[in-house]
């Protein structure tokens, strides 16, 4: 899996920040910024070293973050069903730009 610079999510682009001591400072590998329409993610360091499949699940978690606030769901009235719906044109989009 590629990690982009950027995500498209409907019409919003998230630009994807790689945070040299954020597990440090954050005390997190990984954060949405949904006010600030960015994805911050741990950089793997020598000090911080993190396997690859961690980062990209890391960043799915993020977007995924992203995807929900965009479709703006209530979680507590809606049903499954409702809750795909809504978000499979968005992680349609998200799949597109890293596969
Ligand atoms: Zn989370």
């Amino acid at each position: 899996m590629v990690i982009p610079k950027k995500i498209k999510l409907a019409s919003r682009v998230i630009p994807v920040k790689y945070i040299p001591d954020m597990a440090f400072s954050e005390d997190a590998v990984g954060m949405a910024c949904l006010n600030r329409l960015e994805i911050h993610l741990q950089k793997p360091t020598s000090s911080q070293p993190i396997p690859p499949q961690a980062v990209e699940e890391n960043f799915i978690h993020e977007v995924m973050h992203h995807i929900f606030y965009i479709a703006n769901m209530d979680f507590e009235k809606e049903n499954e069903e409702n809750i795909i719906n809504r978000i499979t044109p968005y992680l349609h989009q998200f799949i597109k730009q890293v596969t």
